[in-house]
């Protein structure tokens, strides 16, 4: 099974759904160990990657997903935007010129994504942020790939293990960005960028589902 250009596109637009629907819930998350703005920032962020969509959705793989990059770092200021933004610049390194995508480029988009995260927020995993879903997630991606799995079953590993990290963040004491001030008092709170993390791999799986 491959991912075509359309099936991403799909996948873009379903986690602008996502981040759409769940903005409040995001905002929430973020009051409470934040400044009460990440799920205001990634709807403002992928209603921009959905308004300059259009014009490269006929192009290469990696054009999207650079274009997608552009999109967050220019509409989201804050510590996700640039995370994110390299988390999908990442992306569009390894699908360049491609035209679809193997379960074996998604490991290595996944891969590089995270990657590009902890070296721009050198988060290592149990500090509480976005790095604790997406570890995870990774690493499920490529020990279902090296056992034999599907696409789409390592994508659902992905998610699983994403789900488990998100959910783990809540008695960690947060050591990275705006939550890591409140120290102790961060405990018993579900971290907001492990959750929309979880959240935007899921709305990709959701298309290879449908
Ligand atoms: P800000 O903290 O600037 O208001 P957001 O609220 O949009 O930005 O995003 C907060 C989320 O960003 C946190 O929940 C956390 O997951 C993530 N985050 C913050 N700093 C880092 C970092 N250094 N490395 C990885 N993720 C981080
Ligand atoms: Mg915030």
């Amino acid at each position: 099974m491959k991912v075509n250009r359309d099936q991403v596109v799909a996948m873009i637009e379903e986690m602008a759904a996502a981040m759409a629907q769940n903005k409040e819930y995001l905002t929430e998350l973020d009051s409470a160990i934040g400044d009460a703005d990440h799920g205001i920032n990634m709807a403002r962020g992928f209603r921009k990657v959905l308004e300059k969509l259009p014009p490269v959705a006929d192009k290469d793989i990696g054009t999207i997903f650079k274009n997608v990059a552009m999109s967050l770092i220019s509409a989201v200021g804050g510590a996700a935007g640039p995370l994110y933004g390299t988390f999908f610049m990442q992306f569009g390194k390894i699908a360049a010129g491609k035209e679809e995508l193997t379960a074996s480029d998604i490991g290595a988009m996944l891969a590089a994504g995270l990657e590009g995260i902890k070296q721009r927020g050198k988060a290592v995993v149990g500090e509480k942020t976005m790095v604790d879903a997406l570890e995870p997630a990774v690493e499920a991606y490529s020990a279902a790939a090296d056992a034999g799995k599907d696409l789409v079953e390592c994508l659902r590993a992905a998610v699983a293990a994403a789900e488990d990290g998100k959910k783990a963040t809540i008695p960690l004491v947060a050591k990275k960005g705006r939550a890591h001030y409140l120290g102790e008092r961060s405990v018993g709170h579900q971290d907001p960028g492990a959750t929309s993390a979880e959240l935007l791999l899921r709305a990709m799986l959701k298309v290879l589902e449908s």
